[in-house]
């Protein structure tokens, strides 16, 4: 029964990423969009023997209509064209809205407001984005500050929250750090990259900074996103496990900021679960992991997700980037499996029947609407 209603609930994918002009999916290997590996030698060659690949080009193919292959499907969705390409993916992902990270790759996507042909639109602020961009531009140190914090109190109606890659960057042991000590920092930083780019990796500044963005979203209510779990070769994934979080978890000045755990901080899943069963303010999130594991590795994460954490704590995402096609597949994959977990629960005797429906509607759209500023006018379309 709740394998075929599930399609029926439209979904908030909390969690996205804007899609990129269609130039750079074009130059780039198809595979790019479907691993973590950036290697040539990922990308060419094992990148294609993944399951999430196998199968996506035969979830692709079916839903183009055309042969599920990787050369049928380059070819088709070029016919297509991006804008009609992307109807069919949003239209077939029934999502009701999308929350965008709009700080990766910003030099090479679509702008966010381009996605609101599709659906409700919300931006999340990518904390280290932000900070990397003052930076680059502000030579004082106060102002800086003044300018990170305008922005993220600023309070655009699209804003609906706050995200940090402190896992890619610095790690999540993130500690309380004095202000002058930042400041020192600050300035070695402006003075050693004088004529270049910076790129913020240094870990006082960006524990420093995350302390003043937790103090705000404190204030406003607002949630903050942190990649835990796998990502690309950036990441030492010893520090992106969600255990590492304790210090800012204990810190009572940050208790009521809503911490969403991402990508079910695969593979430490188990630990974002109890993460989850004992701090009030730790919610979960299965994106990435869905779609990108085999279907045995997507049906554990979700298990290993409600072995311990309340249902009110799991919410859905696709973390889908770079191509459309990965807000269909998130989007089947995680309702998909959502059912059937749930449906073995319910033959477990862990649940009955309408309590298990109750649960797939809160983890797709209500257990969100609960946690974020969330109201259908406050979104862009
Ligand atoms: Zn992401």
């Amino acid at each position: 029964m709740l394998k075929k209603d599930i399609f029926e609930i439209p979904a908030i994918d909390h969690h996205c990423h804007n899609l990129l002009q269609p130039k750079w999916v074009d130059n780039a290997a198809y595979t790019t969009a479907f691993t973590e590996g950036n290697d040539p030698e990922i990308l060419n060659y094992h990148a294609h023997y993944t399951l999430f690949f196998r199968r996506s080009l035969r979830d692709i193919g079916a839903l183009l209509n055309c042969d599920p292959i990787e050369e049928s499907i380059i070819k088709t969705r070029q016919t297509l064209g991006i804008e009609e390409l992307s109807q069919k993916c949003f239209n077939s992902a029934n999502l009701e809205s999308i929350f965008l990270d709009d700080g990766f790759l910003p030099d090479f996507i679509l702008p966010w407001q381009w996605h609101q042909q599709f659906t409700l639109v919300f931006r999340l602020i990518r904390l280290e984005y932000l900070a990397e961009n003052l930076i680059n531009t502000i030579n004082d140190f106060d102002e800086f500050l003044e300018q990170f914090r305008q922005t993220i109190e600023s309070k655009s109606s699209e804003v609906i929250g706050l995200k940090s890659i402190a896992a890619y960057r610095s790690g999540l042991t993130i500690e309380a750090i004095p202000k002058p000590t930042a400041e020192l920092r600050f300035r070695q930083i402006r003075q050693d990259n004088t004529n270049q780019k910076i790129r913020l990796t240094d870990k006082i500044l960006i524990d420093f900074l995350l302390g003043i963005a937790l103090d705000i979203a404190a204030e406003n209510k607002l949630p903050i996103q942190f990649h835990t779990g796998f990502g690309d070769r950036d990441l030492d994934l010893r520090f992106s496990n969600p255990l590492c979080l304790r210090q800012l978890l204990e810190n009572p000045r940050w208790k009521e900021v809503p911490i969403i755990l991402l990508h079910a901080s695969y593979p430490y899943t188990k630990e974002a679960g109890y993460l989850a069963s004992v701090y009030p303010q730790v919610y979960l999130d299965f994106g990435l992991a869905i779609p990108s594991l085999s279907i045995q590795g997507m049906k554990r994460v979700l298990k290993e997700l409600l072995e311990l954490a309340p249902t009110t704590k799991i919410l859905y995402s696709s973390d889908a980037h770079n191509i459309p096609e990965l807000y269909y597949l998130g989007a089947k994959w995680g309702r998909k499996l959502l059912a059937e977990v749930l449906e073995e629960a319910v033959k477990d005797g862990d649940l009955g029947e309408e309590e298990a429906l109750e649960i797939a509607i809160n983890i797709l759209q209500s257990n969100a609407k609960r946690i974020y500023p969330y109201t259908e006018n406050s979104g862009q379309k």
